[in-house]
């Protein structure tokens, strides 16, 4: 697999907001990605469109650290983007938070991506080598240049549409440009994008529909695969610019990464999750006293366990809500420690008990091992894993934060060797078949690639001397010497 793309994993969320003559859009586009803060705590940005003219603001942080009243208060506008970023830590730098402001032969372009591109390196090597100089290590500043080169005879649609037949990966995309919102959703649908509409005629571009009850709109529809919809006077325009590839929304978003209070392509997160629970229960049966759930992301699918087995749902685990994700520590004996930081058993609920332990997704096999233990320690008398989505075998390239196959536990171990790893007195996982049937989307429309391999396009080969990120490359790479 190649190194390059094997490095660099965005998290993402987006926002766009249409709402011409209200004041404040930009305070709208702020409470928006706090309900989207779950989809990167490394650096937010907004900007906003008068006229053409954008001007924006963006810094490493979580949302509520990057702006406050005055920053808000300057940025004015009648249609506004944001965007709040998780990346590996070598590429955690400000220059790469979004919104990505640029400017071409017309005016100025704000562009907020989610997603991946697995062809980025390439193209920005040919566009070097024609001269193009790019300032961020972002796969969006290859998109922003394609469009900015492809605009000279073109309008701005046509430049995007023909821009997007060159890059390769998962995106969606929210821009503003002129006096236009638009929105794009990559031909395989990968990541989300849905649209919602205010009473006061405001229209709303989200990767997640939770931000609409918030900004007082209601969720109208997804963005299709393969669709450009354009936001201007008022009216959603729609652009079908690629069709007939395979629809391969992301199964993972349905299991861990969104919000429970979110649909996506018609599908209720909250349901998917609890009906993995239920089918959960049904393949993987054992006796037992009480169903815990590693919180929060396990809690969903635990409630549905406990539903669907009988056996009574408690609370066994106690979380820190003020502790960012043990997940995104710089190195491994951090995120051994941050799991106490994070976690803490509730001794009296578990003690001399057989407990079924919930979890939505075992990645590196870090946290559930020490979970077992602090359970054994606090007197349970069994402990048993059931993971509510399938073992992860396989790298994700298209936005989802997973590492190379080399340290995914259920890469190079068996179950039975996790089993053992971990401490636990029995494991299962839900079975691909179990996941696909709980979220119940049309048969062949979900890419279970970090569950089987079986990606929805074909990866490039590896890729060699790639002069674009070097610099980063460099980065990154001391970042997981430094792990061993
Ligand atoms: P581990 O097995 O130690 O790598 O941790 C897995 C846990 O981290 C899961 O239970 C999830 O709650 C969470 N998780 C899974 N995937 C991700 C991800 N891409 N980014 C952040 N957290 C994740």
């Amino acid at each position: 697999m190649t190194e390059m793309i094997d490095k660099f994993h965005d998290e993402c969320g987006v926002i766009g907001v249409y709402a011409p003559g209200k004041e404040d859009i930009a305070r709208g586009v702020y409470f928006g990605l706090h309900s989207l803060q779950h989809r990167g705590q490394e650096s937010a940005g907004i900007a906003v469109n008068r006229g053409g003219k954008i001007s924006y603001y963006k810094d490493m942080g979580l949302v509520q650290e990057v702006f406050n009243d005055e920053i808000i208060g300057r940025l004015q506008g009648d249609m506004a983007i944001g965007h709040v970023r998780y990346s590996t830590a070598g590429e955690s730098h400000a220059v790469n938070a979004m919104p990505l402001v640029a400017y071409y032969r017309g005016g100025a372009i704000a562009l907020a991506h989610n997603g991946n591109l697995i062809n980025a390196d390439t193209l920005r090597c040919e566009m070097q080598d024609a001269g193009v100089i790019f300032q961020t290590g972002i796969d969006s500043e290859v998109i922003a240049a394609l469009i900015a080169r492809n605009i000279k005879d073109n309008t701005i649609e046509e430049a995007i549409v023909k821009s997007l037949e060159t890059v390769k990966g998962a995106y969606a995309l929210v821009i503003t440009v002129g006096n236009k919102l638009i929105g794009v959703r990559d031909p395989n649908g990968i990541r989300p994008l849905c649209i919602g509409r205010g009473e006061d005629g405001s229209l709303v571009l989200s990767s997640e529909s939770c931000v609409f009850p918030l900004l007082g709109v209601e969720l109208i529809r997804d963005v299709d695969a393969g669709e450009m919809v354009i936001i201007e006077d008022g009216e959603i325009k729609s652009i079908q610019y690629h069709k007939g590839a395979r629809k391969a929304m992301c199964s993972f978003e349905y299991v861990y990464f969104a919000r429970p209070d979110s649909r996506m392509d018609g599908i209720g997160v909250y349901t998917a999750r609890s009906e993995c629970g239920r089918i959960l229960a049904r393949e993987h049966p054992v006796a037992a006293d009480m169903v815990i759930s590693v919180p929060d992301s396990g809690n969903v699918a635990a409630i549905g366990y406990a539903e669907e087995s009988g056996i009574p749902y408690g609370e066994g685990l106690i979380k820190n809500r003020y502790v960012g994700r043990t997940f995104i520590q710089p190195n491994q004996r951090m995120r051994e420690l941050s799991v106490k930081l994070k976690l803490n058993v509730l001794k009296g609920n578990v003690a001399g008990k057989r407990i079924i332990m919930v979890d939505d997704s075992i990645v590196r096999g870090t946290t559930i091992g020490k979970i077992v233990k602090m359970l054994k320690d606090a007197g349970a008398k069994e402990v048993h894993i059931r993971v509510a989505s399938p073992p992860v075998i396989a790298p994700c390239f298209f936005g989802i934060d997973t590492p190379n196959k080399e340290k995914l536990v259920a890469s190079g171990h068996t179950l039975e060797e996790i089993c053992r790893m971990t401490g636990a007195d029995s494991l299962g996982y839900i079975s691909v078949e179990g996941m696909l049937t709980a979220i119940g989307a049309p048969e062949g429309t979900i890419c279970t690639a970090c569950f089987t391999g079986d990606y929805p396009m074909k990866l490039p080969e590896p890729e060699v001397g790639s002069g674009g990120r070097a610099e980063l490359e460099t980065d990154s790479v001391d970042v997981e010497k430094r792990e061993e």
